[in-house]
């Protein structure tokens, strides 16, 4: 071993041995490398150096700064440091740092002793063989407030400079207090329970509490409390530190974290959150969004967006401005697992690192699908009711308190107000539109339904237009109210009814014309009736006496008459035979309806049997078989019925084809407010082409040499039937017989 490394090793045994340790700092990595005995003083396992920045988290917090300048110092600006601090173990040790040169190169090295251990309850002094003196400079001058209280009188028996200089008392005041003074008044009664307790067990304490000051000014203590024996009394020394801004500090990020909570408890609660990483795939969906979309949070993670959110407009207008890192609000829809739709009105939040790079996208949104399907609905029905509303043939329109149209319909503004569209209408009133007089009685109408709150219902309003032509319209106008009842407008509803008006007067005109000509043809018919009647009477006396004068040249001249004569006066009997059938026949006619009979309760079915009787005779010789069903009794004139029956049993037997059996079968049946009466036969039937001439007057189908009959029988019936308020017809196969049947009303008129 050289010489100069010998001696080395001597004088590092020295301070070994002396209890001085050494230490050296790299200024390029801030590395310490330290001596054994340092190593055991700041306790490095199995490692010999360590960074500036762990040296330093083993020093006491006030100290930490203090020892860093030092260090920064002396790496920069070479000034050496020599001070004592405060190990977070409590230890004190004393640290001295300076700048030596070796050749080129520049060290930086210092040295640690230990001044007080906390692993020895007793100064080190007496061990380290410090006096007395010492000892006292360290505790007058040590930068923290020091201060010594006895237990048994709780009675403050010695402090320090600092102390003094902290709770602002002289040394004198400070020494004729106790522990119990230097807390806040509501505290003191704790010091006797139970600090004195921990620290006969414990024989030292920490703790944090407040420390009242001369002024009254209350700081937050960190309390290091050490048992020391001065002249054979149990004492506490205690070192403080104010932690009022370190412990204000911890609470305020202590009430920022349970504010954090607090807020994320409320955005849980109420809105879906999602969490995308720089992927933009889902990293997180919370549980409002898992109940709101049905999905687990499992079955999206990993995913895109759209994996829940429908892809359209406004996700891709939302990805994109995202991507630029803007932040985007908007209405996103999504997609539930089961089919279904929600809706989020959404804060799409990109966060950037220091580098400006986008880790994370926050999407935060509030749940609206009710708001929007009612919203939806709501357009739904207002759709409909204005396509409703433009489609109606009609005129409806709304108005303000001030009579400005608010919205007029399709049919309103094109047909009405010759716009091409409803906004250029809006905003106007009626004296935009109607000359002056017409527009004052609108405006004045509505005046009234506005102030009184009154409906105006079928209101007939016309004006001429600027050609002169009359417009007439029907007006409805009903006051528009608002939630409150306050009335706020108008809305009316108005019909273009000229066309119909034009149609009521040319009705009019139409009706009063067809009275006239009715009243006319009355008087016609009563004219001819009395003509017929008149002619029918008289031409009987007349026709009398030749029928009478003929049977006589019958009877007493038959001999005289060769067989041309008898021939002739054949036709001229048969000639007035005819006739006064006829002229019986139109007496009977003319009598229908100027008879007034009265009615009286009437059995038809023993009208049919007198009927029958009377023609009992014709029924025989043609072997007619009759069959009469139920019969009403009925409140009637009696005569015209029976003339009825009566022309119609008749034509029913004379109206066959030769050698055939009549049959005829009489019946009636309840219709609503009437009977009708049925007269069935298997006669020769009406062909269809005459079926309108049979209830004309004197109108016959048949030759008078084969059927005889004047052509009255069925006109008779009619004018009858009609008479009393009931109808006449028939339904017949030429050849295959006929059914005639009329309807009696159930009560006469
Ligand atoms: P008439 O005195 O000729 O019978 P009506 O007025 O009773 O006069 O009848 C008018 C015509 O209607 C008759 O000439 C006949 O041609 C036809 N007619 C009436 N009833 C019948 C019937 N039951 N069957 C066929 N034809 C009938």
């Amino acid at each position: 071993m050289p010489a100069y490394e010998a001696d080395n090793q001597r004088w590092s045994e020295v301070i070994t041995h002396c209890d001085i340790a050494a230490w050296e700092i790299d200024p390029g990595s801030l590395t310490m490398k330290f001596s054994s005995y340092g190593q055991e003083i700041f306790k490095l396992r199995n490692t010999d150096s360590i960074s500036l920045s762990a040296f330093l988290e083993k020093v006491q917090s006030p100290y930490i700064e203090v020892l860093s300048n030092h260090f920064g110092r002396l790496t920069k600006e070479s000034k050496p440091f020599f001070d004592t601090i405060y190990l977070n173990d409590l230890t004190c040790i004393r640290i001295k740092g300076r700048e030596i040169h070796e050749g080129s190169e520049t060290r930086f090295i210092g040295t640690v002793e230990i001044i007080y251990s906390n692993d020895q309850k007793k100064p080190l002094a007496s061990k380290l063989g410090i006096s007395e003196g010492h000892y006292k400079l360290f505790f007058d001058f040590n930068p923290m407030p020091i201060f010594i209280w006895e237990y048994d009188t709780l009675k403050i028996v010695d402090c320090n400079n600092q102390a003094l200089i902290k709770y602002g008392y002289s040394k004198e005041e400070f020494l004729n207090l106790n522990i119990k003074d230097i807390r806040p008044s509501e505290e003191a009664l704790l010091v006797n329970s139970f600090i004195i307790e921990e620290l006969k067990d414990k024989g030292g304490h920490h703790r944090v509490c407040r420390h009242v000051t001369k002024s009254g000014e209350i700081f937050i203590a960190k309390v290091l409390g050490y048992y020391v024996n001065i002249d054979g009394n149990n004492c506490s020394m205690e070192l403080i530190t104010d932690f009022t801004d370190q412990f204000e500090g911890e609470q305020q990020l202590l009430e920022s974290v349970n504010e954090l909570s607090d807020y994320r408890f409320a955005l849980d609660e109420s809105c879906l959150v999602m969490i995308l990483n720089h992927k933009q795939k889902v990293e997180y969906l919370n549980l409002k969004f898992q109940e709101v979309s049905g999905y687990q949070y499992q079955e999206i993670v990993g995913d895109l967006p759209n994996a829940v959110y429908e892809e359209n407009e406004a996700l891709k207008d939302c990805l994109d401005a995202v991507t630029e890192g803007k932040i985007w609000r908007g209405e996103l829809k999504g997609l539930k697992s089961n089919g279904g739709v929600f809706w989020v009105d959404t804060v799409i939040t990109p966060f950037k690192n220091s580098k400006g790079k986008t880790y994370q996208y926050i999407w935060v949104g509030y749940d609206i699908t009710e708001k929007k399907q009612a919203e939806e609905s709501l357009f739904k029905e207002r759709f409909l009711l204005r396509t409703i509303i433009d489609n109606l043939p009609i005129h409806i329109y709304v108005k303000d308190i001030n009579g400005k149209h608010i919205v007029n319909n399709k049919f309103q503004y094109e047909n009405f107000l010759s716009a091409t569209s409803e906004e250029v209408t809006l905003g106007k009133t009626v004296f935009d539109y109607f000359p002056e007089e017409v527009a004052n009685r609108m405006a004045e109408i509505d005046r009234q339904i506005i102030e009184g709150g009154q409906s105006s219902m079928n209101l007939e309003e016309y004006y001429y237009d600027a050609n002169g032509k009359i417009t007439w319209l029907l007006t409805n106008k009903v006051a528009l109210r608002d939630a409150s009842g306050k009335v706020v407008g108008l809305v009316g509803m108005t019909k273009d009814v000229t066309d119909r008006k034009h149609e009521e007067e040319t009705l009019k005109n139409l009706n009063q014309e067809l009275i006239k000509k009715a009243r006319e043809l009355e008087q016609s018919n009563e004219e001819l009736e009395q003509f017929a009647y008149i002619a029918s009477h008289d031409l009987q006396e007349p026709l009398r006496m030749i029928t009478g004068f003929l049977s006589l040249l019958e009877k007493n001249y038959s001999d005289v008459l060769d067989e041309r004569g008898a021939k002739y006066m054949y036709f001229v009997v048969d000639g007035a035979t005819r006739m006064k059938a006829i002229i019986m026949d139109l007496l009977t006619y003319s009598r229908v309806g100027r008879m007034e009979e009265k009615i009286k309760e009437t059995d038809l079915a023993a009208v049919v049997s007198d009927v029958l009787n009377l023609q009992q005779t014709l029924i025989s010789q043609k072997g007619a078989e009759i069959t009469v069903g139920p019969l009403p009794t009925l409140r009637i004139p009696v005569s015209p019925i029976i003339q009825v029956f009566q022309n119609l049993i008749n034509n029913s037997l004379k109206y066959q084809a030769d050698g055939v059996n009549p049959k005829i079968s009489v019946s009636a049946k309840e219709k609503d407010a009437f009977w009708e009466f049925y007269v069935k036969d298997n006669g020769i039937g009406i062909p269809e082409s005459s079926k309108d001439k049979v209830f004309i007057l004197f109108s016959r189908l048949h030759s008078k040499s084969k059927y005889s009959g004047t052509g009255i029988g069925l006109a008779m019936c009619k004018k009858i039937i009609e008479n009393l308020g009931g109808s006449i017809g028939f339904q017949s196969k030429d050849g295959a017989g006929s059914t005639f049947y009329f309807t009696v009303p159930k009560v006469l008129s």
